[in-house]
């Protein structure tokens, strides 16, 4: 096994808290993060860029929508009618939207 680098900037961090909230609360603390919430889940994820724009279905949908985002979305995906709204990046045009446990 390979040791740890010591002159790596990198440095481990031994968590003591058992829960992923403690362990988070611990490493917000040993890195000095800021938590915003306003910004929080705001990057996509593909392309990292910051900013989304709330879409409806008939924004999305191939066979009525109109715009940029027509067709973004699949007809099975709309057909659910379980999707009130959906996000599209500004940069890239990935759309995402929440999905029920055990769905698409
Ligand atoms: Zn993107």
């Amino acid at each position: 096994m390979r040791p740890f680098p010591s002159t790596s900037l990198a440095r481990p961090l031994f968590h003591a808290g058992h829960s992923t909230e403690d362990q988070f609360r611990e490493l917000i603390a040993a890195l000095g993060l800021v938590f915003d919430r306003g910004r929080f889940m705001q990057r996509c994820a593909a392309c990292n860029a910051l900013g989304f724009e709330r879409l409806l279905p008939s924004d999305v949908d191939g066979s009525s929508g109109e715009g940029a985002w027509r067709g973004r979305v699949t007809a099975k995906v709309l057909s659910l009618g379980t999707v009130r709204e959906f996000m599209g990046c500004r940069r890239c045009g990935k759309v995402y939207w929440v999905s029920v446990a055990g769905g698409l």
